[in-house]
């Protein structure tokens, strides 16, 4: 018999993690406030429910994929959530990206009814999610990591845990900050060679091998250049966690000055309307100052 997993969240990410887990035996139960995403799943297999204390009810493991903070409190510890429908010695793995506080306050929230609760949030973005091959970043205890980790390498290539409840979003959030002021930097330096005349094309392969090289510049160079925004991870999601950690950085007193310009820059772009972009965007902020649009082969 397959082991029954519930899985909340069913979004960009979600629908391929759950595609994987069935692709590897398991027997999974969704739920997402958008039924046309249950819908889809369900013809492909999962078991449709139609509330998330549902999922509980009928699974032990419950997987939740949400956009941010309040989503996961809500659909965790709000009215018909997660932990309404769980049993005792149930486990919530929230891999949500959130505020690490949130994390630490929906685990005492679960220790209290006597469920256990990880957060896991991923790094590898919508390529990673189809091809299992996520960067999996876990807070938690020990013992809990263990009995997860067989589960959580079906979906990722790279499952670490790096401390107590929290410590995933901690480290989601360390990934977060140089991934935003990569995309900035390959912008700059983009919107630099086109407005010099020269082929951004060209300077991608330069120095795509070179010190400057990246898998940020690998992912995000070729989609500037044929300049394809589609999302992969919206402006406004990555705009959320430059909150998070503004805030926590906040409450730790650590200045952030680049991440608090960067976070400038996210905010004009939801302004421009760009919100569900994917952040390769960020090339237009730079793209307006210098009134030059990055085109390959110019
Ligand atoms: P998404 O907006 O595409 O999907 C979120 C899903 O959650 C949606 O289908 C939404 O309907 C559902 N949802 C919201 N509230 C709900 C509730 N109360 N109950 C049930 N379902 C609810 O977002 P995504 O891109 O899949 O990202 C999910 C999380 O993963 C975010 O925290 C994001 O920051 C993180 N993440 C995303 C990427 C990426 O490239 N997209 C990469 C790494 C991490």
């Amino acid at each position: 018999m397959p082991e029954q997993i519930g899985f909340v969240g069913l979004g960009i990410m979600g629908r391929p993690m759950v595609r994987n887990l069935m692709k590897a035996g398991y027997s999974v139960t969704v739920y997402d406030i958008v039924a046309d995403a249950v819908e889809e799943l369900a013809s492909e297999g999962a078991t449709p429910a139609t509330s998330s204390d549902e999922v509980a009810s009928k699974t032990d493991t419950i997987i939740t994929m949400l956009p941010d903070s309040a989503d996961s409190e809500r659909a965790i510890l709000g009215e018909g959530g997660v932990l309404a429908g769980s049993k005792k010695g149930s486990i919530i793995i929230d891999m949500s990206s959130i505020a690490p506080s949130m994390s630490q306050k929906i685990f005492q929230e679960c220790a209290s009814e006597g469920v256990e609760m990880l957060d896991a949030p991923v790094s590898g973005g919508e390529p990673g999610a189809i091809n299992a091959t996520l960067a999996i970043m876990v807070g938690g205890k020990q013992e809990i990591f263990d009995k997860c980790y067989d589960l959580l390498s079906v979906m990722g290539s790279n499952v670490v845990l790096t401390g107590d409840i929290g410590a995933g979003n901690i480290t989601k959030l360390a990934n977060q900050i140089i991934v935003a002021a990569n995309i900035e930097a390959l912008s700059e330096a983009m919107v630099l060679a086109q407005k010099a005349g020269v082929d951004p094309e060209r300077v991608f392969n330069a120095i795509r091998g070179g010190l400057a090289g990246s898998t940020v510049m690998e992912a995000k160079a070729p989609m500037m250049l044929d300049r394809n925004f589609k999302a992969g991870f919206r402006i406004r999601l990555h705009q959320k966690d430059l909150r998070n950690v503004l805030q926590t950085a906040q409450e730790l007193n650590v200045p952030l000055p680049v991440t608090a310009l960067l976070q400038q820059m996210l905010g004009s772009l939801v302004n421009d309307g760009e919100q569900d972009l994917d952040h390769s965007a960020i090339l237009h902020f730079l793209e307006k100052l210098a009134h030059v649009e990055v085109k390959k082969g110019s």
